[in-house]
């Protein structure tokens, strides 16, 4: 089979398509027919060896696809060769034609969420929903600012958040990334770039302030993302790219909080909740991946470029 490898860390055309053996599932393992991949960012630090947790080279990258289970392994139960699945983590990497599972990493996909949606499923989701609900408890009702709506973990955070009763705001750079960050639910829709966004912020909410923000850009943002803070607010910081003064006064009279989000930190009963509801999502129709573009396997580097150099539109999906 083919797949992406990586021997050395560096710029994005360090990945090559090459061919491989293909896995054999042991006891508790699946192994999934790999339709669609998901592509995100920190796929590209791991690459260009700028990630703590790097995994020993060569390697295949890529935790996120959509595909059909091919075949298991001894002991597997919840799932049957022919089903429909997404993964949340892989043990070979999902940049390949096939890519090899624990049973606990494959969930259900259901029949009207297609392939590439279903690979652009695991990390926004997972990310959006552990920020929105285990880290920062948002309930029915509060207001939450996506900064940064218009990229994988913001479309994720914009449905679960309408989804919950959530008064939405949420930001995007472009025109194209502000239509996208309405069209999935938020109520309001600034730009970024703006210096006077955060004023409008204020004036949504009747100088009351957002109870949440799930920031991602906290290096550029988080010093003023506290102006804006509700009494009692959150701030969670989802992604950075560097440092970033802070004037903490401005946490003082809020009782406010900045709250750090690391998926891989979830427990394994947080993960099983966190993929119950998304699975529950996926199958009422609430959760739809935006996929933005599609690109073949063999354009991984093209793919890695794009994430880090271009606007964000939805998810970008590698077709085998
Ligand atoms: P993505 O699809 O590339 O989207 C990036 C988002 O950031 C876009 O909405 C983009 O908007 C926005 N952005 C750019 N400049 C901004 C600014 N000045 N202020 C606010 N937002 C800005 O990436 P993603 O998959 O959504 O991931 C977002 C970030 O979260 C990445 O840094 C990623 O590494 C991180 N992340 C962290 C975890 C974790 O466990 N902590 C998990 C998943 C993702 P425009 O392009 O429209 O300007």
């Amino acid at each position: 089979m083919k797949a992406i490898r990586v021997h050395e860390f560096g710029e994005p055309e360090v990945m090559r398509l090459e061919e491989v053996s293909e896995p054999r599932p042991g006891a508790g393992q699946v192994l999934v027919q790999v339709h669609a991949v998901g592509v995100n960012p920190v796929e590209t630090y791991i690459r260009a060896g700028a990630y703590a947790a790097a995994p020993p080279l060569p390697y295949t990258p890529g935790t996120d696809a959509g595909g059909v289970v091919a075949a298991v392994g001894p002991g597997v139960k919840r799932v049957a060769p022919g089903d429909r699945v997404y993964t949340s983590y892989t043990l070979s990497g999902s940049y390949a034609e096939k890519t090899l599972c624990l049973e606990s990493q494959v969930h259900p996909l259901p029949p009207q969420v297609s392939f590439a949606q279903g690979a652009g499923v695991n990390v926004p989701y997972a990310a959006a929903y552990r920020a929105l609900f285990q880290r920062a408890k948002a309930t029915p009702g509060e207001v939450v600012l996506v900064h940064g709506a218009s990229g994988g973990v913001g479309v994720a955070a914009t449905q679960l958040g309408r989804a919950a009763g959530l008064t939405v705001i949420g930001t995007a750079g472009t025109d194209s990334g502000r239509r996208l960050a309405a069209e999935q639910g938020a109520h309001h829709v600034l730009d970024h770039y703006a210096p006077e966004h955060l004023q409008k912020i204020m004036e949504l909410t009747e100088n009351r302030g957002v109870d949440v923000i799930l920031e991602m850009l906290a290096n550029v943002n988080l010093g003023r993302d506290l102006e804006v803070l509700a009494s009692g607010g959150r701030v969670v910081v989802i992604g950075s790219r560097g440092p970033v003064t802070i004037d903490p006064r401005l946490t003082i009279p809020r009782e406010a909080n900045i709250l750090g989000m690391y998926i891989w930190g979830a427990t394994d009963k947080e993960a099983m909740s966190l993929h119950a509801a998304l699975g529950a999502g996926l199958a009422n129709g609430t959760l739809k991946p935006a996929v933005g573009r599609e690109l073949p396997l063999a354009e991984a580097a093209r793919a890695h470029h794009e994430i880090m150099e271009t606007k964000a539109f939805g998810k970008i999906i590698l077709i085998p």
